[in-house]
This record gives structure tokens, C-alpha cells and sequence, in this order.
């Protein structure tokens, strides 16, 4: 059987110059990169995973070098190194996306007991069964982040939801919107594109979520 899926290393140029080059021995351009793991299929990088460090390439003899052995600290600083001073580093989007779906996958599961209890709840509930499965995936949230600090999904990727300011701890309050917030389709896709991979349920909450 063909290999279809597995990883693969991607670097992103984030700077460029010259340096010395030891095995060269002469001044050549370099490439600084961030590179990051990808899930491959077929080969192509599709979602990413975490970073794997930088290195610093020359151009001519195509070494890699780890870029503090070249660079002077104010050239140069990790991309692995925490945003703002955060003990931890920000969550991979992979295991953002990978915790969603085992959280989905879980909650559809729970849609069929719910299917059979909805007859007992007032009737409007059976006519719109989807007025019965937002409580139930609000209240899945709120009570695993709340009583479990954490869902099934974030425990099983190892990541967990932090509040962004150190000093005030998440109240009951934030983690209700927070899981009100996550339960509306799609808009949470922002969290791809801002550094701190904050979706909007983050942004409510002010709630960052971070590697274990
Ligand atoms: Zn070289």
C-alpha cells in the first residue's frame, strides 16, 4: 500500500542577509526560516502542526546552521519563544482543529440519547431538534472547561484554555460565553489568522489556549 499521509517539514523565509559561513569560509547570504510540521496527504503540506524550530540556511552550500550560533541576540530572536512573556506556547492550529473534531465527533454521539429524551421535553424541541442540541453543546463546553479544565478533545491533544491576563483567573461568567460563542459555525476560523490562534470565543472570554 502507498504512503498517503504523513508529515512533513515547511520553512518559511522570515529573514534574510549574510553572514560568515563556517564551511564556506567566506561571506555568503543566508536564509533565516521558521519551520513548522505540516500533516501531509499525497505529500502536500495540509494542516499544520507545531513549530519545529528555526534554522539559518546559506544559499551556496545549503548547510543549516542553528540561527543563535550565527546571529546576535538583537538580530535575532526564536519564533519558538513564548508571545509576551507566556509560560507556554500557544496551541498548534492541528491540535486546535484536531480537539474540535473529537469534541464534535463526541457531542454527535450524545445526539442519540438526546433524540430519545427530547419526547419528554415541551414539544417544540422535537419540532426543532437543533434548539435541543445548541444547550446541549453549550453546556458540554461550559462544564468541562469549568468543573473538568478542559474537554475530551483538549485532553487528548494535551492543550488547555488559559486566561490571557495572568492576574485575573476565568470566572464562570467567561467560560459560559466562551461556550456560546464556540457553538456558532464557522467564525471561529479567525483564530487561523492572528498570531495568538485566538478564536472568537477567545476574544470574548479573553481566554488564550496553550500546549500542556
Ligand atoms: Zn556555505
Amino acid at each position: 500500500m502507498l504512503f498517503i499521509f504523513g508529515t512533513k517539514r515547511v520553512g518559511k523565509t522570515i529573514k534574510t542577509g549574510t553572514f560568515q559561513c563556517p564551511r564556506c569560509n567566506c561571506e555568503r547570504d543566508y536564509l533565516l526560516k521558521q519551520n513548522k510540521k505540516f500533516f501531509s496527504l499525497f505529500f502536500i503540506p495540509v494542516i499544520p502542526l507545531n513549530n519545529v524550530g528555526d534554522t539559518l540556511q546559506c544559499t551556496f552550500c545549503k548547510t543549516e546552521y542553528i540561527p543563535s550560533t550565527i546571529l546576535a541576540p538583537d538580530e535575532y530572536t526564536s519564533s519558538t519563544a513564548t508571545i509576551d512573556g507566556l509560560e507556554r506556547p500557544i496551541a498548534s492550529a492541528g491540535k486546535r482543529i484536531g480537539s474540535y473534531i473529537i469534541d464534535a465527533i463526541f457531542l454527535t454521539l450524545l445526539n442519540f440519547p438526546l433524540a430519545f429524551a427530547v419526547k419528554y421535553l415541551p414539544k417544540i424541541f422535537n419540532d426543532q431538534f437543533f434548539l435541543a442540541i445548541f444547550p446541549l453543546w453549550i453546556i458540554y463546553f461550559f462544564v468541562m472547561e469549568l468543573f473538568f479544565k478542559g474537554t475530551i478533545g483538549k485532553k487528548i491533544c494535551s492543550i488547555d484554555t488559559i486566561s490571557e491576563d495572568m492576574e485575573k483567573p476565568i470566572t464562570a461568567l467567561r467560560y459560559l460565553l466562551r461556550s456560546i460563542v464556540k457553538t456558532v459555525p464557522v467564525i471561529n476560523i479567525i483564530f487561523l489568522f492572528n498570531d495568538k490562534h485566538k478564536g472568537c470565543h477567545d476574544f470574548v472570554a479573553n481566554t488564550i489556549v496553550v500546549e500542556k
